[in-house]
């Protein structure tokens, strides 16, 4: 792994697990994910500090207000989902040491706007995915998460416009439909994001 990659970490928080928004192959992408972060941080110290100096990990929460927009009883296509103070927007407990506050952003809080990129988060001090990436003068970001379709596809094209090179994890990743995951793909592909 070169020096000025990272790993982003994409909605891997309870309701899109086992939650109001539970998707296919989730827990599969958990066990995936970590079996990367194993690999990729194999060679650097314990100490969480150390790690994160050498393959940075960041993570992408959805975090929204009880009456957000793309709730049903709104008008929008969802069930309600990853509500702040709930369950549903932690992230699973098996990625949740990894997680730094510094380096997870939250996307979703405007109740008007549907924010599936999360390349717009913030974290709590303020910064944004983006400039937190270019901060820290990452150039390639490996993409894990859920769901294929909308987030994780959305985020990984606002990524790529933004000048870094995207790598998708394809084993490490949930959706809604496992036809819309396997149609995503190669549209992802054809756009110049690498699949892994
Ligand atoms: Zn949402």
């Amino acid at each position: 792994m070169m020096k000025d990659s990272a790993l982003l970490v994409v909605d891997m928080i309870y309701d899109f697990i086992d939650g109001s928004l539970a998707c296919l192959h989730a827990e599969e992408a958990i066990q995936a994910s970590l079996a990367f972060i194993d690999k990729v941080t194999a060679d650097t110290e314990t100490d969480p500090t150390g790690v994160h100096d050498t393959f940075p990990i960041l993570f992408i929460c959805d975090h929204h207000p009880a009456n957000h927009c793309s709730f049903a009883a709104q008008g929008g296509p969802w069930p309600p989902h990853c509500v702040a103070g709930t369950r549903g927007c932690i992230i699973h407990e098996a990625l949740a040491p990894h997680a730094l506050e510094e380096l997870t952003f939250y996307k979703g809080e405007d109740p008007a706007q549907e924010q599936y990129s999360g390349f717009e988060g913030k974290n709590m001090a303020g910064q944004t995915l983006g400039e937190v990436l270019s901060l820290l003068d990452i150039k390639n970001v490996y993409i894990t998460g859920i769901a294929t379709e909308y987030c994780v596809k959305n985020t990984a094209e606002d990524l790529l416009k933004a000048g870094f090179k995207v790598t998708v994890l394809t084993d490490c990743l949930g959706y809604v439909d496992h036809q819309g995951h396997l149609d995503t793909l190669p549209v992802l592909e054809s756009e110049g994001i690498r699949l892994l």
